[in-house]
């Protein structure tokens, strides 16, 4: 234990030298290597560059996880990286990177950079450096080329911070990641809190892996978190919203919500987690919900990001809803206008982009349409190009108790059924109800503000 602190305090010293670990110490068998990380490596190094596979795929292949997708890091430049892969792109918003493309595989590959000596408290940023941090410490900046050593150092956790050498089959290691790996432990590199605050996201990135590794957040990184979570506001929404739908495609969703409750993280870390993790109403929906996008993405089945969203909101829009029929307010307008409060008001937090909000509104507000079971209107509803999502979404209200399962039954029967079947399952008008063509037009602002024709009851 002594000797070894002692080299690291040598090894430091000079210059730090990793850690080697050979193939039979890290057992990362070279064959599970994607075909475009391998040639991207071997192409670089035959070009006399140094070129690794790392970050999470290295991670996850000594855990015997096959990795989603391979990053390589190397000391060529991303104009080197260009000229030497000819089907590539260079690409880069904060910083420059190289898309490698092999058929459906994309590598990324990107240059060694220097960051991260930690910055104190009051640090302002450093001239001169091509850092720049922000006044709450965040870093917006690190577009600067470093070594190796560096590229390791500016890495969130020392798991994460592995390099895998294809050719000689080696694993390089500077912050003891082979260690935590073992030990099953998510540690920061460097200070937590200067860490945090130069990245807030790397809190949600904490919470994220140690659900998905099943890792424990090692003590004195997480020790900082719950008062730091604050942070993640002053991150520009639309990072805030990738991370938290990584979050929630992980297919560990329940797990990491479960975390963030457990940590006591759930609060202010992720404005959409106050809202879904404080009603209790809607505790069994948002579970559900949950649970299913988990299950089909672990069957690798598709998942609807919108499909979850509009679930996980569900609660406040029926909310909404009922307090403006309360008010007398007619049924669907009094819905519409419950979709535009509530997606309002997320906008502002969240950046949930446009394209997620259309396809989330019509699965809420096909909702009513399937307690029409008279006349034209079940067919009507067959034909409309949503109306598989918001069947599996009824059902979904149907398992949390929210509706009736007579009414979920009726409507898989309905879809499944032939013609005749379809035919026989129509019920009788409701007594009462007026023939459509005698209702009078409804005043052309409330047409203007709500739905499209097809929905309109
Ligand atoms: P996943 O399994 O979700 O892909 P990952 O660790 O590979 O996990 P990526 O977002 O693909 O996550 O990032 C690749 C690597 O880049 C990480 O392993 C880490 O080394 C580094 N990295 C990513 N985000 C950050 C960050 N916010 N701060 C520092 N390093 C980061
Ligand atoms: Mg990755």
């Amino acid at each position: 234990m002594i000797k070894r602190f002692i080299r690291r305090v040598l090894r430091l010293g000079n210059g730090a030298q990793p850690e080697v670990f050979s193939s039979s110490e890290h057992g990362i068998d070279r064959e599970r290597i994607s075909y475009g990380a391998r040639k991207v490596c071997d192409v670089l190094a035959g070009h006399g560059h140094q070129a690794y596979v790392v970050g999470g795929a290295v991670r996850d292949l000594m855990l015997g996880i096959q990795p989603k997708d391979f990053d390589v890091a190397t000391d060529a430049t991303p104009e080197e990286v260009h000229k030497l892969i000819r089907r590539s792109r260079m690409i880069g918003r904060r910083f420059k990177l190289v898309h490698a493309v092999f058929n459906a595989e994309i590598v990324e590959v990107s240059t060694f950079r220097a960051v991260n000596v930690a910055i104190g408290d009051d640090a302002p940023a450093e001239p001169g450096t091509g850092r720049m941090v922000d006044a709450h410490g965040r870093l917006l900046r690190d577009n600067v080329y470093g070594n190796r050593e560096q590229d390791a150092a500016r890495r969130d956790f020392t798991i994460n911070a592995l390099y895998y050498d294809p050719a000689s089959e080696t694993v390089l290691d500077y912050h003891q990641g082979v260690r935590d790996l073992k030990r099953r432990t998510l540690r920061i590199i460097g200070d937590p809190r200067a860490r945090f605050r130069e990245d807030p996201v790397r809190m949600l990135r904490a919470v994220r892996l140690a659900a998905k590794l099943d890792f424990q957040i090692a003590p004195k990184t997480r020790a900082p978190i719950q008062e730091m979570a604050g942070l993640i506001k002053n991150v520009p929404t639309a990072r805030v919203f990738d991370e938290m739908l990584k979050l929630l495609l992980s297919g560990h969703a329940s797990a990491c919500l479960q975390r963030l409750r457990a940590e006591g993280l759930h609060h202010g870390l992720l404005p959409l987690l106050d809202v879904i993790l404080e009603q209790p109403l809607g505790a069994k929906f948002v579970s559900l919900a949950l649970a299913q996008t988990d299950r089909r993405i672990r069957e690798e089945k598709p998942v609807s990001p919108a499909f979850l969203f509009a679930a996980l909101l569900w609660h406040q829009v029926a909310a909404a809803w009922k307090a403006r029929e309360a008010k007398r307010q007619s049924r669907i307008p009094a819905l519409y206008e419950a979709m535009d409060d509530v997606l309002d008001r997320q906008t502002d937090a969240l950046a949930i982009p446009r394209r997620l909000t259309a396809t989330m509104k019509e699965i809420w507000a096909l909702q009513p349409r399937f307690e029409n079971r008279s006349g034209k209107r079940p067919f009507a509803l067959l034909e409309h190009p949503r109306l598989r999502g918001a069947y599996d979404f009824l059902v979904l209200r149907v398992e949390s108790g929210e509706a009736d399962p007579e009414l979920g039954e009726w409507w898989r029967r309905f879809i499944d059924g032939t013609p005749e079947e379809r035919a026989a399952l129509i019920l009788p008008a409701p007594k009462g109800e007026a023939p459509r063509r005698r209702r009078r037009r409804r005043p052309k602002k409330r047409a203007e503000a709500g739905p499209p024709p097809a929905l309109a009851d």
